[in-house]
């Protein structure tokens, strides 16, 4: 639940709330406000304390928060703009993040970083560790990735986002990248969540492709539990039954996430395509519906892509995307 409490309350009497908060067993998160401070206190079964809270002179009122996540709720933050080293997310805009599904050689990481630069991007995608479904498949270049991805990223004044399958992965992949991604294979590895609390570079959390919504807002509440709350969502299709498509891309997971949540939304249109044919208009559709990023695999020759090729577009198809989505968020205005 959240107390908010009345205008001019001094520092000793949120201490005492805070306090009082801590010895009833829960959590205090406090938020302060231009005019009013906030109280979340965190525990499930907070809202039985509701009458001892009341009696507090200085709360004005409690909301209590049903649904289990509370730190991400858009009851206790109305918007999140995550700040990347200058690039911000979430303040209405989109951001471009693009480049290989995996990271390949220097020549070729620098080539595609200054090819998306150009096109518009601010952030260069790609990953040094892969979740493959064959152990046959590339499985990614490890540090050594990593390595060229910052390289070609500071080269072009770029931004890194990479993925971390495990907790070892993830104490490399903080040293290098400025996001860490989180997988879809990943969004319930409930350790790797926590241990994506304590880092301090924002992570980007892929939804599951069998998983609901409040399972997602959930493993981003375990994030944000451990102290780091700059978190992105990012959906990238579910399974259903359609075999026309890699994955179904669930569109209307924006409008309800932007409801409960005030985390910022980007939107994967590559992985649900599963064919770069379908990439433009699902990135548009998620322009449409306002998604605050839109995460792309770009290759300048994506048959010789190491992983998702087909999946793949070309600069130019980029470009155009980067360029009609910019043109839909300007007509919406
Ligand atoms: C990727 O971004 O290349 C990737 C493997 O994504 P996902 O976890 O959504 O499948
Ligand atoms: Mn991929």
């Amino acid at each position: 639940m959240i107390l908010t409490l009345k205008t001019g309350v001094t520092e000793k009497e949120i201490n005492e709330i805070k306090n009082k908060v801590k010895e009833l067993g829960y959590s205090p998160e406090i938020s302060k406000g231009l005019d009013k401070t906030l109280v979340l206190v965190k525990g499930e079964r907070a809202i039985i304390s509701r009458d001892i809270f009341e009696s507090f002179e200085i709360v004005e009122s409690i909301t209590p928060i049903s649904e289990p996540y509370k730190l991400v709720s858009r009851k206790w933050k109305k918007k999140s703009i995550i700040n990347v080293g200058g690039v911000k997310i979430g303040s209405g805009n989109i951001v471009f993040m693009a480049g290989p599904c995996s990271v390949e050689s220097l020549e070729n990481t620098m080539e595609i970083a200054e090819t998306v630069k150009a096109a518009g991007a601010t952030i260069l995608r790609g990953g040094a560790f892969k979740p493959r479904t064959s152990p046959y498949s590339f499985q990614g270049l490890g540090e050594e990735g990593l390595k060229y991805l910052r390289k070609a990223a500071d080269k072009t004044g770029l931004k890194v986002i990479t993925e971390a399958m495990n907790i070892e992965q993830l104490k490399l992949v903080v040293q290098y990248a400025d996001i860490v991604q989180l997988g879809a294979r990943n969004m319930q590895n409930f350790e790797l969540l926590k241990a994506c609390g304590y880092v301090d570079k924002p992570i980007l959390l892929k939804r599951g492709f069998s998983n609901t919504i409040k399972e997602f807002l959930m493993s981003a509440e375990y994030i944000a539990s451990k102290g780091n709350t700059d978190i992105i969502l990012c959906e990238r299709g579910i399974r259903t039954f359609s075999d026309y498509v890699r994955f179904t891309l669930d569109i209307s997971a924006l409008p309800v996430l932007k409801k409960l949540t005030h985390l910022p939304i980007v939107v994967d249109p590559s992985h649900p395509a599963g064919n770069r044919d379908y990439v433009e208009p699902l990135a548009l559709a998620a322009a449409a519906a306002g998604a605050d990023g839109l995460i792309i695999e770009v290759h300048p020759n994506p048959q010789k892509a190491s992983s998702d090729g087909a999946q793949t577009v070309y600069p130019d198809q980029f470009k155009e995307i980067v360029r009609k989505a910019n043109a839909i968020r300007e007509l919406l205005k």
